[in-house]
C-alpha cells in the first residue's frame, strides 16, 4: 500500500481526498503544516507526498524527499511555480499536478470580486449591519458597454471573458498564444499587452506566474491604466508589484482592486491569524483601502473543483502504486 504524506492539510482537503475513488487503497498521513526543507523529514516512510500552492518545494526540500525514498510529489493544484522541476528531474522524482479542474470555480470568483467591488457590496454589507442605510459613496458603474481586458485566454481567462461578454461588455485580450477561432465565436478582440492596459475599464489576470509574467502589473504598466479602472487578480500574487499597486491606489488611480492572491501570501493565506499581530506591512496597508477587496486564495473552493482536484490527485497516487501511467496532462517531471 502506497504511503502518502499530505502537507498543509485543511479539513476540506481530507474530506475530499478520502471521498475520491481509489482513496481506500492508499495509506494516508495528514499533516497540518506546510512542506518546506525543514518539514520534509516528516515524510519519512512515505513513497509520495501531496503538496499545495504555498509549499516550498525547492531543491533542498526535494533532496530530502529523495533521500527518504519518496518517488512522487503530487500537487493538488494547477500552478507549479513553487516547485524546482529541474531539481526534481535530476533527483528522478516524479511531479504531477491537477492540470484541469473546474475553471468555472476560479472564473466565477473573479467575477464575484468584480461585482462586489464595483457595486461596493462589501461596504454596503457592513453599513446595513450597523443600521447605516446611507448610499453615500456607493456609486458604481454599469459593466454593460464598458471594456474588459483579459490577460491570458487559457481555461480560466476564456470563461471570464465569456461571462463578461454576457454582461454586454466589450472584451479585449492579450495572450502570446491567441485562439482566434474562440475569439471570433465570442466576439473577443486580441490586441497587444499595452493596449489591453490602456483600453480597459476592468482588467483581469489569468496567466501563470513565470519569469516573463512576474510583475506584469508594475509602475510602467499601471501608468497606462485608465483612471478608475478595476483590477482583478485571482491567478498568482507576484503578477503584481505590490509596492507599485499601493502607490497607484494612494494616487487614486484605480477604481478598485480585487485580489484572491497576494505576492507574500505564503504563511498568511489559509491560516487563522485573527489573534495575532499582522507582520506584513504591505498587506496591512492594502487592507485599509475601501476599494480593495481581498479573499485568501479561495477561488478554487467549490464542491466541483475540490471533487476534480481530489479525483486527479488520488488517481496519480494510485498510478504510482500500480505502475500505471499518471493522469494525462498532469506530469511535470
Ligand atoms: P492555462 O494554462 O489554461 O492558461 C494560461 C494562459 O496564459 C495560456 O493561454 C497562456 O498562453 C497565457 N499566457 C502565458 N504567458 C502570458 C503572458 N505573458 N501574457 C498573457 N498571457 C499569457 O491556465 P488556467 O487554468 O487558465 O490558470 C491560469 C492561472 O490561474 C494558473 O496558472 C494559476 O496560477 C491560477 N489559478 C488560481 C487559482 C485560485 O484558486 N486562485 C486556481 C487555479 C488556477
Amino acid at each position: 500500500m502506497v504511503r502518502v504524506a499530505v502537507y498543509d492539510t485543511k479539513p476540506y482537503d481530507r474530506q475530499y481526498l478520502l471521498q475520491a475513488p481509489g482513496s481506500t487503497a492508499l495509506n494516508w498521513r495528514f499533516l497540518e503544516f506546510r512542506l518546506t526543507p525543514q518539514t520534509a523529514p516528516a515524510a519519512q516512510g512515505a513513497q509520495a507526498v501531496c503538496a499545495f500552492v504555498n509549499d516550498q518545494v525547492d531543491r533542498a526540500c526535494l533532496e530530502t524527499l529523495a533521500r527518504l525514498g519518496v518517488r512522487l510529489v503530487a500537487l493538488r493544484c494547477t500552478g507549479f511555480n513553487n516547485v524546482d522541476l529541474g531539481a526534481a528531474r535530476e533527483l528522478k522524482l516524479a511531479v504531477t499536478r491537477v492540470a484541469v479542474y473546474s475553471p468555472h470555480a476560479v472564473a466565477e470568483h473573479a467575477v464575484a470580486l468584480l461585482l462586489a467591488l464595483n457595486r461596493k457590496i462589501h461596504r454596503a454589507y457592513n453599513r446595513v449591519r450597523e443600521l447605516n442605510f446611507s448610499l453615500q459613496g456607493l456609486v458604481g458603474f454599469d459593466l454593460h458597454g464598458r471594456t474588459a481586458g483579459i490577460f491570458g485566454t487559457g481555461k480560466i481567462g476564456r470563461i471570464v471573458a465569456q461571462i463578461l461578454r454576457g454582461f454586454g461588455m466589450r472584451v479585449v485580450a492579450y495572450d502570446p498564444q491567441p485562439d482566434l477561432g474562440w475569439a471570433s465565436q465570442y466576439g473577443v478582440q486580441y490586441t497587444d499587452a499595452a493596449s489591453v492596459f490602456g483600453l480597459s475599464d476592468v482588467l483581469s489576470l489569468h496567466v501563470p506566474l513565470t519569469p516573463q509574467t512576474r510583475h506584469l502589473v508594475r509602475h510602467e504598466t499601471l501608468a497606462l491604466v485608465k483612471p478608475g479602472a478595476i483590477l482583478i487578480n485571482v491567478s498568482r500574487g507576484a503578477l503584481i508589484d505590490t509596492t507599485a499597486l499601493i502607490e497607484a491606489l494612494k494616487r487614486g488611480q484605480l477604481g478598485g482592486v480585487g485580489l484572491d492572491v497576494y505576492e507574500e501570501e505564503e504563511g498568511i493565506f489559509f491560516e487563522d491569524l485573527s489573534g495575532q499581530v499582522l507582520q506584513d506591512d504591505e498587506l496591512a496597508r492594502l487592507l485599509t483601502f475601501p476599494n480593495v477587496l481581498i479573499t485568501a486564495h479561495q477561488a478554487f473552493l467549490t464542491h466541483e473543483a475540490l471533487t476534480d482536484i481530489a479525483r486527479t490527485t488520488v488517481a496519480n497516487l494510485c498510478a504510482l502504486a500500480s505502475g500505471q501511467p499518471f493522469v494525462e496532462g498532469s506530469v511535470l517531471a
